[in-house]
This record gives C-alpha cells, structure tokens and sequence, in this order.
C-alpha cells in the first residue's frame, strides 16, 4: 500500500547576514524505513526531488531501486530562520526481518532522516555544502568552510510523521 510521510525541520540563520552565502536546502534527502523488497528493516533510503524512485541500501553491498519519491519539497525562508517540508510517497507491504526477527512497520520503529544545504562563499568563491539530521546533539552550529561566517543553527531534530 502507498504510504505517506511528512518531514520537516528547521534552522535559524544569522538576522543580517552581511555577507550572503546563498544558504540553500539541497533537493535530496536519506530517510529510514523498513524496506519489504529487501525485508529489512531500519534501511536507509536516498531520495532526490524529480527522480520517479528511491534506492534503499539494503543489505551491506547490495542497493536496489525502491518505490519511492518525493511528493513535496516546499521551502520557506524568513529573515531569521529557513524551514523546509518534504512529502516522501513509498510503497510497502508487510514483511518480517529474519535476521532481527522484528516485523515490517509502515513508519519505521525509529525514523531517522538526513536533509542537505548547500551554501556559496562570497569570499572565497567557493561552494561547500553540510547536513542536518536526526540523532545529533543538539544545537549544532554550522559555519562557513572558507570563511567561518556563521550559516545556520539547528536546535530541533526534523519531524518525521505518517501521513497515510
Ligand atoms: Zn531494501
Ligand atoms: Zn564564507
């Protein structure tokens, strides 16, 4: 059956950022989920925003192509803080793990999920790029690769719910 998941997180930004970075969220995303074409469960899946599919990690070196996709990717900056919602739509169906002897759920026991921003130093001419995810200790500041110029604080973990 198709279910749907909504993440979504956000980051404070610097109030007047002298020098522009061009902060931005990346259109990609790794999101846990109990995987039914490889019956495992907790797998982490990499998504991109106009690919009609996911691919999960499977097992050690094994990836497949999942059915999956983002549904939604909706970004609203303001002037102190920048948040992000992503739909993720997959497909999944029952299943026991054999190895961990658990069994499949449609929103994972623990979800868990990566998002990406991108950012470009004014200074150094240069691009650079970090991440934000669940299971970090927070806040966490992120600064400028090049520059040190302060980019974004994270002090919530992303949400992860099932939508249907
Ligand atoms: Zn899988
Ligand atoms: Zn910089």
């Amino acid at each position: 059956m198709l279910r749907t998941v909504e993440i979504t997180a956000e980051l404070t930004t610097p109030s007047r950022d002298k020098v522009f970075h061009n902060l931005h969220w990346q259109k990609k995303l790794d999101l846990s989920v109990d995987c039914f074409i490889c019956e495992r469960t907790g797998r982490t899946t990499h998504l991109r925003q106009g690919e009609e599919r996911m691919v999960c990690s499977g097992d050690a070196r094994a990836e497949h192509p999942g059915a999956g996709r983002v549904a939604a990717f909706d970004v609203t900056s303001e002037r102190e803080r920048t948040s992000l919602r992503v739909v993720v739509d997959y497909w999944w169906a029952p299943f026991r793990d054999v190895e961990r002897d658990a069994p499949g759920a449609a929103l994972t026991h623990a979800p868990w999920v990566r998002l990406y921003l991108g950012y470009r130093c004014p200074e150094a001419r240069e691009t650079g790029a970090f991440s934000v995810q669940s299971n970090m200790v927070r806040p966490v500041s992120e600064t400028c690769a090049q520059c040190a110029h302060p980019l974004a604080t994270s002090t919530r973990s992303p949400s992860i719910r099932l939508l249907s």
